[in-house]
């Protein structure tokens, strides 16, 4: 199996970085590196800022329905493309294949949601006081933005970030995550291949704390959108505040699971289920804190392990395979950490519980029952395979507890009640809430958090307010 090389994207030139420095790829299944990556310095960085103003000005001038012709033709390339694309994230990223392969070919869909709804994006005619006069709102592309992306999902943080730029008519230089740089570089490879102009969009990668001090605090970038963790989005949000720049945070969560009395049990089982160990937990919207009813939690805890222990672990490549390893060490170390603290505060390990091998970074699906409110897991985001459960008696003890931690990004309810539902999702202080289904991050609904999950939207037409400024104009006509 090949894995290339990854370059910057610098007007539409693939290059090196100015100085030549490199740095290693791993896979995370192997331990191994598989290929190097350009590391760009501030003469690069110069550069992909000098190419994206030029690209704005470009871009910003190219009708709607033209931008959109050559969005649609990306997404062709992608799927076109998926499975070679497919098999580069996995060997950088570790997950399984047919998530790989879904998550290329949930990128094209993205990127023709936006492409339409670009078309659509409408100023208004205001009535004015004077009739002698009209009163207009127009919609602006805010200008080049700079892109922050993470590991876990290396095409779909991006995509959504670059569809909406590209759909609004900004220009955009993404910094792509180390880790896993093919992926993302070969999502940007269909947009050029496409036909968008040089400089529209840029490629970077290197240290990260370089990288976004220099492009957030530069006069050419006018907005920033970010996806980690909350502590380096506070950080990078407040150096945007210090630069007036406009921001998007998709941040950390650590999604409440309400498992209600009346609940269908399989239902619960096997969306959450399912969904709690996708990309080995690796998502910010993962169900991570599993609040059940008293009477039901032991046939719960006993299912949800089942579910856990009838995974195959193992390389994403390997056929048969449904969960792969985690993405880096810091992620094993973080598992092994949050085990040892529930084990010792009096959690039960219903599966798992501990690293599989010693090759590779492989942790086994993971449920703890009993969980105390005080374990490190109930606090911190897992971003892992592990379930932590609890017991409750009322609903709105699950409420509170729901509400609890400064997180609000998703969560998850099962119940057969309509009550019990629309009480749920009136006081569950999220953004996002999925009700007796696995989550689906459609393009067309908004996806985002609230409180120290971040703030702005990465889906539906919100998104695309994200990308754009407001200009009221008012004209007498003599
Ligand atoms: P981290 O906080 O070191 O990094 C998170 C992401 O931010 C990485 O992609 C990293 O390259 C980037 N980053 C770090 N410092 C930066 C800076 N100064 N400027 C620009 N980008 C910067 O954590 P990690 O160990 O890589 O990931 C683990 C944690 O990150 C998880 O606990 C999770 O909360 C969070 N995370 C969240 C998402 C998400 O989808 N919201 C994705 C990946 C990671």
């Amino acid at each position: 199996m090949t894995y290339p090389n990854t370059q910057l994207l610098i007007d539409n030139q693939w290059c090196d970085a100015a100085n030549g420095r490199t740095m290693p790829v791993f896979n995370p299944a192997t331990g191994l590196e598989i290929g190097r990556l350009a590391h760009a310095g501030v003469a690069d960085l110069d550069r992909a800022l000098a190419a994206a103003q030029r690209g704005f000005e470009t871009w910003r001038n190219v009708p709607a329905a033209e931008r959109c012709a050559v969005m649609r033709k990306a997404a062709a390339l992608m799927r076109e493309r998926a499975t070679d694309i497919a098999a580069l994230l996995t060997q950088e990223q570790g997950k399984p294949l047919a998530e790989a392969r879904g998550e290329t070919l949930m990128s094209a869909d993205i990127i023709e949601w936006f492409a339409e709804e670009g078309r659509r994006v409408y100023g208004r005619i205001v009535p004015a006081r004077n009739l002698a006069g009209q009163q207009m709102v127009l919609k602006d592309p805010v200008g080049p933005v700079a892109a922050f992306t993470p590991w876990n999902f290396p095409i779909n943080q991006a995509v959504r970030k670059v569809s909406a730029a590209l759909a609004t008519g900004c220009s955009i230089i993404v910094k792509a995550p180390e880790e896993t740089p093919a992926a993302p570089a070969a999502l940007i490879r269909a947009f050029v291949d496409a036909g968008v102009p040089a400089g529209v969009i840029g490629l970077v990668f290197g240290a990260p704390a370089e990288i976004s001090s220099y492009l957030i605090a530069h006069p050419v970038i006018r907005k920033i959108t970010f996806t980690g963790s909350t502590p380096v989005g506070k950080q990078l949000a407040a150096l945007a505040g210090a630069h007036m720049k406009r921001v998007t945070m998709e941040l950390g969560g650590h999604a409440p699971v309400i498992v209600a009395e009346d609940a269908d049990i399989d239902v619960a089982i096997k969306a959450a289920g399912s969904a709690k160990f996708r990309n080995a937990g690796q998502v910010c919207i993962a169900p991570t804190r599993f609040l059940v009813h008293n009477s039901i939690k032991g046939d719960f805890a006993q299912a949800l392990a089942r579910h856990a222990e009838s995974l195959t672990v193992g390389d994403g490549l390997t056929k048969g395979t449904t969960m792969g390893p985690l993405a880096n060490d810091r992620r094993l170390a973080a598992m092994q950490q949050l085990t040892e603290d529930a084990v010792a505060k009096g959690a039960t390990v219903a599966a798992g519980g501990a690293r599989i091998g010693t090759t590779g970074n492989f942790f086994a699906p993971t449920v703890l029952t009993d969980v105390p409110l005080h374990a490190d897991v109930f606090n911190n985001e897992p971003f892992g395979p592990m379930a932590a459960i609890r017991g409750f008696d009322h609903l709105e003890e699950a409420i509170a507890e729901a509400n609890r931690l400064p997180f609000g990004l998703a969560g998850y309810a099962f119940t057969k009640s309509l009550k019990n539902a629309h009480l749920l999702s009136q006081r569950l202080e999220l953004g996002l809430l999925w009700i007796n289904q696995p989550a689906l991050a459609w393009p067309e609904m908004p996806f985002g958090g609230v409180k120290d999950s971040g703030y702005g939207s990465e889906g539906g037409p919100e998104a695309l307010e994200a990308y754009l400024t407001t200009k009221s104009v008012s004209i007498l006509c003599n």
